[in-house]
Parts: C-alpha cells; sequence; structure tokens
C-alpha cells in the first residue's frame, strides 16, 4: 500500500517538480545544535519565499495559483523541517542571549 499514491501533494508535484526538489532540500535541513535552532525564523526567511513562486497567488504555474495547493504544500513542507529548539517559539528563549 502506498498512501502517497494520488494524494493532493503528489498531485501538486506532478504539476510542479521544483516541489520535490525543495522538499528533499527542507528534508536534508539538520538541527546544526549550540543554543538554540528555530524551524520557524528558518522557514519563513530560507523556505518560505521559494515556496511562494510554486504555490498560492504568485506562483509561476497558474494551475496551482490558489490557495488550497499553497496550503497542502505548506503543511508537507514544514513537517518535514526538524522541531524548534531553545528559540523565540519556545518557552526557554532568553532575549539579551540571542544576539
Ligand atoms: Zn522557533
Amino acid at each position: 500500500m502506498n498512501a502517497d499514491v494520488d494524494s493532493p501533494w503528489t498531485d501538486l508535484v506532478a504539476i510542479e517538480p521544483e516541489l520535490a526538489r525543495l522538499h528533499a532540500e527542507i528534508e536534508g535541513t539538520v538541527d546544526p545544535g549550540g543554543r538554540a535552532f528555530c524551524a520557524e525564523a528558518l522557514w519563513h526567511t530560507e523556505f518560505k519565499p521559494k515556496l511562494m513562486w510554486l504555490v498560492g497567488f504568485r506562483a509561476q504555474n497558474h494551475r496551482l495559483r490558489n490557495r488550497m495547493a499553497y496550503e497542502v504544500a505548506l503543511e508537507r513542507l514544514y513537517s518535514a523541517l526538524p522541531p524548534c529548539r531553545g528559540c523565540a517559539c519556545c518557552a526557554t528563549y532568553t532575549p539579551e542571549e540571542a544576539a
């Protein structure tokens, strides 16, 4: 059984193969260690701008210019990131040490 067959994500990748490349890039992201790691910050600076060219209202491909495509891709890609650790999203954050 392959639950991925005919999923909305599979459909998106069939239309825009660059999504699979971006997903692989995100999957390859590792928490580098140190004091903290913020998946949220990384998402907004690195990956969200790329995603916005692929799906949603700024998509290159007009077939992906819709909210559903954006939400499916967002969920799939964001869940591929390592979890936040010790960052602003987390209770352990200490602002004076963040710089
Ligand atoms: Zn975070």
